[in-house]
């Protein structure tokens, strides 16, 4: 039996393996149904991070994607915002580097607790583990918005959201991947209206970046509006019908907006838990309820890494976020395996590791 399974070979299984491999002799594996960042390699080509990448690790201020302490995506791929392929390329040279045992092309298809640990059925066979990371990522949990005419929707995370398209464009969801679909489609000459009631694209009053666009955003933000060809209307949409020649999405005010293709929802993602949703128990608003080691309240052993975790009104969605919990899910694990986990302060002298939530809420002065 495995000490320790991590499923799912993004930042998060990565990072977290990364951090078991610090413990003194835990016996851990990670598999992935595809390879290495295969949400990463399933990125629209034209899709980059919008956190920049910078070697500032010998200061304490370790680059904000790198999922381990002596790493850089920047020094590593020469580039500040890395595309989905290059990401990917990191992170397999992470994995090689430091001689991770991973399986790729193995998918988990059920978990069943079972006699102080796990029996995990993967395509290769079964597995026993002690204790199981769930990093299955919230890619392949894109939500589309509860309105009539929602199967007319093209969701932004699919590579026909970012194809050319005739005539006049509508995205319904003014976030992070809102601006940046509807931004790329500017740029492409296209005539742009973004539909959000909730008007993100303001600057909101809080400096976290899980609230606020970031940045980079901000900035190709300006830049679309200044070609006038892009639009934000602070409406919803309540329903997409097909017309003519092409579609009208009716808004929450009586209006209509027209497009010559499908709208696109920039409406984000769900937690994604796959085979191992029936072991969380669900917080009110739909994401899984854990304890303060990002443990399953409902099922003890089983961990969850990555951009779905949340404590309170605390979003993790950011690599530079959920690496924090790395290093500390890690000890907890090592811990009760009876191991030296001495190693894992490395982390915390990187500024990769909180183990003290109260923390994080930290505003900017300025
Ligand atoms: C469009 C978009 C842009 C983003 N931009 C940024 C950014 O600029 N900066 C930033 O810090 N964060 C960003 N994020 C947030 C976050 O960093 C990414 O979502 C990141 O991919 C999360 O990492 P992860 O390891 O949790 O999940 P993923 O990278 O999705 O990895 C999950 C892995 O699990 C595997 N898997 C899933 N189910 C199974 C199964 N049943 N069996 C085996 N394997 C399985 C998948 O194949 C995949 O490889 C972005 C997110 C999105 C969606």
């Amino acid at each position: 039996m495995l000490d320790a399974l991590v499923i799912g070979a993004g930042p998060a299984g990565i990072g977290t393996a990364l951090a078991l491999a610090a413990v003194d002799d835990l016996v851990f594996g990670v598999v992935d149904r595809g390879a290495i960042g295969q949400t990463f390699l399933d990125w629209p080509a034209e899709q980059t991070f919008l956190t920049p990448s910078f070697t500032g690790n010998g200061f304490g201020a370790t680059d904000l994607n790198s999922v381990h302490p002596e790493t850089s995506p920047a020094f590593s791929l020469g580039v500040d915002y890395p595309t989905g392929r290059q990401y990917a390329t990191y992170l397999r040279g992470v994995a090689t580097h430091f001689a991770l045992p991973l399986l790729e092309g193995t998918e988990v298809t059920s978990v069943t607790p079972r006699d102080g640990g796990f029996e995990v059925r993967c395509s290769r066979g079964p597995v026993l583990a002690r204790s199981l990371v769930w990093a299955g990522g919230e890619f392949g949990d894109p939500v589309a918005p509860r309105i009539a005419g929602h199967p007319l929707l093209d969701h932004s995370s699919g590579a026909a959201a970012w194809e050319s398209r005739p005539g006049d464009v509508v995205v319904i969801g003014g976030y992070e991947s809102g601006i940046d679909i509807a931004c790329h489609h500017v740029r492409r000459g296209s005539r742009v209206t973004i539909v959000d009631e909730q008007s993100p694209w303001d600057a909101g009053s809080g400096s976290d970046p899980s609230f606020r666009l970031a940045p980079r955003s901000r900035m190709r933000l300006v830049a679309a509006l200044s070609t006038g060809k892009l639009t934000l209307v602070a409406s919803h949409a309540v329903a997409v019908s097909p017309t003519s020649d092409g579609y009208s999405t009716r808004l929450g005010d009586g209006r209509t907006v027209t497009s010559g293709s499908r709208p696109i929802a920039a409406t984000g993602f769900g937690p994604g838990l796959g085979p191992v949703e029936h072991l969380f128990a669900s917080r009110g608003d739909g994401w899984p309820e854990l304890d303060e080691d990002d443990q399953s309240t409902l099922t003890p052993g089983l961990f969850l890494s990555g951009a779905t975790i949340r404590h309170g009104g605390m979003k993790f969605c950011f690599v530079y976020k959920f690496r924090q919990r790395f290093a500390h899910v890690a000890r907890v694990i090592g811990d009760r395996a009876g191991k030296d986990v001495a190693a894992l302060e490395a982390w915390r002298a990187a500024g990769m590791l909180t183990d003290d939530l109260s923390c994080c809420g930290v505003e900017c002065a300025c």
